[in-house]
């Protein structure tokens, strides 16, 4: 599994990590079974949030890390509506206890909200401060608000951004990974897999994903993902409820694709035009 440096945080992450959403829908121990195969595969990364299952998917993440918490990159993230600057402190804790840990290693907002980002900041400070999260980002921001949070916190504090980012959804590419670049912030790319809408093997995109596949000995969904992973800045975190589908996942921490490949992908799943961004008032 390839290990690259997270951002500011100065820790080796791997380049395939586990989302968690939606895991309290599936078997909880087949869930917990894929997230430790996943684990012993060096997918240590591994996101989960408070909003999932309310809270019940943190639950499910302690379970599966109990034991073994030293070896994981454990993400969480405060709803916005939550995020005031009281509130993100008191959620932290409770999200701490449901996980069973004492820090988490990133705390992100999920998204941006209406309270002021300035009291969402000084609280991850705090929660730095007092070592009970390690390093803190955001989710789901785009180049203005990406602004607004440098400007309020400064140089070096960003630790990622979480955002939608699969073959068919490469947005993220005109101006939210060129910024992120720019300040050293890591780009987490979430539904990796389009949330269950992968191209299927007979579609055009699917049969160019399969021919790249089987000249590495690997899987069309690998090829994906180590598409999205190709650049120094990129992580991505497919959730799999199933052992097997960690176990294919992790195997695309190792893959490497030729340019001609990369190429090839990419013109087959074009990047499209740019959208509009709002500034941020
Ligand atoms: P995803 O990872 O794109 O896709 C998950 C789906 O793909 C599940 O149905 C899963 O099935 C299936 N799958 C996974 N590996 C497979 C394999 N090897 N073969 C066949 N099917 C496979 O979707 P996602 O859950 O939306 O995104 C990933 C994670 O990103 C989330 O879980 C969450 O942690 C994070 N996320 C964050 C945000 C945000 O706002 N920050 C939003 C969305 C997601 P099984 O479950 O049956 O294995």
């Amino acid at each position: 599994m390839e290990l690259r440096r997270f951002g500011p945080t100065g820790h080796m992450v791997p380049v395939i990590g586990q989302g968690s959403w939606h895991l309290e829908d599936d078997d909880p121990a087949l869930a917990i079974a894929a997230l430790r195969l996943g684990l012993d595969l060096g997918m240590t990364h591994i996101d989960t949030a408070e909003l999932y299952g309310s809270g019940s998917v943190e639950e499910l993440v302690g379970e599966a890390i109990a034991g073994c918490r030293d070896e994981v990159f454990l993400v969480s993230k405060v709803l916005p509506e939550n995020a005031s600057r009281a509130g993100t402190l008191a959620a932290c804790e409770k999200s701490l206890a449901r996980l069973g840990t004492d820090r988490l290693d990133s705390y992100l907002l999920h998204w941006p909200g209406d309270h002021p980002l300035e009291d969402t900041i000084a609280a991850f400070e705090q929660l730095r401060q007092e070592g009970k999260i390690l390093s803190w980002g955001l989710s789901n921001f785009d180049a203005p608000n990406l602004d607004l949070a440098l400007r309020i916190a400064g140089p070096g504090r960003i630790a990622c951004n979480q955002v939608l980012y699969h073959l068919r959804e490469r947005a993220i590419e005109h101006a939210v990974i060129p910024w992120c670049e720019r300040h050293g912030v890591v780009v987490t790319a979430y539904s990796p897999f389009g949330s269950g809408h992968f191209p299927g093997p007979r579609s055009k995109g699917g049969r160019v994903l399969e021919e790249i596949a089987a000249a590495h000995d690997a899987t069309a969904r690998q090829v994906a993902l180590r598409f999205l992973a190709r650049k120094p800045s990129t992580f991505a975190i497919p959730k799999a409820s199933r052992p097997d589908h960690a176990g294919e996942n992790a195997g695309a921490g190792d893959l490497r694709l030729t340019r001609a490949e990369l190429a090839r992908i990419d013109k087959t799943f074009p990047l499209g035009a740019r959208p509009r961004e709002l500034p941020v008032i």
